[in-house]
Formats: C-alpha cells, sequence, structure tokens
C-alpha cells in the first residue's frame, strides 16, 4: 500500500519536501507499466495508493502518531507499507509500526540526534527514535558523509559513502547480511543518499554519494526479507525533474522485486 506523508515543518535548511508524495506520483506517469528486466506488468499486481495523510499542518508528534496509527493497521492487515515524505521526521511513524524488524538507513546524514531545536520528532532525530524501539544493535546506516560527533559516538553501525567507494557494493551487502540475517528488514531511503549528481532535488544534498544503482543492488539482494519501504526529503520544488522521476523509478523496482521474490516463494 503506498501513501503520502506531506510534511515538511521542522526542516532547518530548505521546504519543500511537503509537495515529494505528489512529484513522485507525477513522476511515476512517465514510466511503461511493463518492467523490462523482470517482464513484469505492475498492471497485474494488485497495488493500492491510498492517497495522502493529512498531516501537513499537524505537529510533528502529531503527525507522527498519525502516521503509526495507519502503518499499523497496513502491517496488521500483512499489507506492504511504502510511505513517500515529506521529510524524514514521517518514517519512526512507519517503522515502529513493526513488532521485530532491522532497520536500514541510506542517507548522507545518521539523524541520530536524540533532540534537536528541542524536538525529538525534528528529521534530524528520525533514527534515533527507530532505535528507541528496536535498539541500536538493529539499525545501521550507509552512504552517511556528514555526522555530528555526538553522533558518531552514539551510533553503532555506520557504512559511510567512501568506504562503499573503496570496498564495493557487494562487500557492502554481506555487511548488511551480517546484521538482517534471516529476520525482516525495513529500508528508509533518504533521497540524499543518493550523489546530489542524481538528485539534486533535496533540501540538504552533500557531494560523494551512493549511485542509483547501488540502491537498486541493495532493494533486490533483501527484496524477499523486505517488509517496508519508504523515501523522504524527495523535494520538487528544489527539483529539476529528476530526483522525482528517480524515486518513482525506486518505488517500482520494490513493488517488482517485492512481487517477484514473493511469487518465487509461493511456488518454493
Ligand atoms: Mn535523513
Ligand atoms: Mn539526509
Amino acid at each position: 500500500m503506498i501513501f503520502g506523508a506531506p510534511f515538511d515543518s521542522t526542516c532547518t535548511f530548505r521546504k519543500g519536501t511537503r509537495y515529494g508524495p505528489s512529484g513522485i506520483r507525477e513522476a511515476s506517469h512517465n514510466f511503461e507499466s511493463f518492467m523490462l528486466e523482470y517482464e513484469l506488468d505492475l498492471l497485474d499486481i494488485d497495488i493500492c495508493d491510498y492517497g495522502d495523510l493529512d498531516v501537513t499542518h499537524l505537529s510533528p508528534s502529531e503527525m507522527v502518531e498519525r502516521i503509526n496509527g495507519f502503518s499499523k493497521r497496513l502491517v496488521a492487515d500483512g499489507k506492504f507499507p511504502l510511505l513517500l515524505g515529506g521529510e524524514h521526521s514521517v518514517s519512526p511513524g512507519c517503522a515502529v509500526a513493526f513488532d521485530d524488524v532491522t532497520v536500514l538507513g541510506i542517507d548522507a546524514h545518521a539523524d541520530f540526534y536524540d533532540d534537536f531545536d528541542d524536538d525529538r520528532n525534528n528529521h534530524a532525530c528520525a533514527m534515533r527514535r527507530i532505535a528507541d524501539k528496536f535498539g541500536k544493535d538493529r539499525v545501521m546506516w550507509i552512504g552517511i558523509r556528514q555526522m555530528g560527533r555526538a553522533e558518531y559516538e552514539a551510533a553503532p553501525k555506520v557504512i559511510n559513502s567512501f568506504k562503499i567507494f573503496e570496498n564495493g557494493i557487494d562487500w557492502t551487502i554481506s555487511e548488511i547480511e551480517k546484521m538482517v540475517g534471516n529476520g525482516r528488514l525495513y529500508i528508509s531511503l533518504d533521497i540524499d543518499g543518493i550523489d546530489p549528481a542524481y538528485a539534486p532535488g533535496t533540501g540538504t544534498p552533500v557531494p560523494f554519494g551512493l549511485r542509483p544503482i547501488d540502491v537498486k543492488r541493495i532493494i533486490d539482494h533483501f527484496a524477499s526479507r523486505l517488509v517496508g519501504f519508504d523515501i523522504v526529503e524527495v523535494s520538487p520544488p528544489l527539483d529539476n525533474g529528476v530526483t522525482a522521476v528517480l524515486a518513482a523509478n525506486i518505488l517500482m523496482e520494490v513493488i517488482a522485486a517485492v512481487h517477484l521474490r514473493a511469487s518465487e516463494e509461493k511456488k518454493g
């Protein structure tokens, strides 16, 4: 189930992610529903787009609560939540709806402050709130290039962007694998985890980021264990168009890869 959370009021630098869900949906209209690589037509899959939750004018804590209530119902119904942000503060509402998952953040930033601007639901605290529920040993990050010292000392498992370029994506996948094991995985994709050359339309771009193909490799590899996904920090007012297009294509990748792995498993 796709749903949007157009919320950007704790954003520190450049606002605009409230237009993320609609921008990503519009961009998705550019693509054929037939996925060449998988020989699969997305129109043949049961997908529902709920539309957006009415969160734009809520306080950060009300917003998280609203998203969490909605996500819990999806999880209880056995649905796969696909959340479109909004800024990164929307992610905890969805991720903590699960009882037990490993959470992988793909981000230029760790978002691991305990509070920021006197707000524990600020986007800079998103992964910290997720770790509050699952424990620090069940969250990890890849693609990080910017981190405060306090975050660095508090965060246990970070694979920074430079290490990924040095050791390759296969090595990165094997590192993630060690943590996920046979368990279930939730991925929170902050679009600024990808290099600004590919994803310029975001509030706090940072050079030396991941390539889109690296993110796709991770989605493909973990598709059978993936139970939830969010894409956050896409800001259409700052975009030349390609960021929303990339986010839309990643969304399609997640749907196709998860569907294929699930139907393979059914066949045994
Ligand atoms: Mn983030
Ligand atoms: Mn970020």
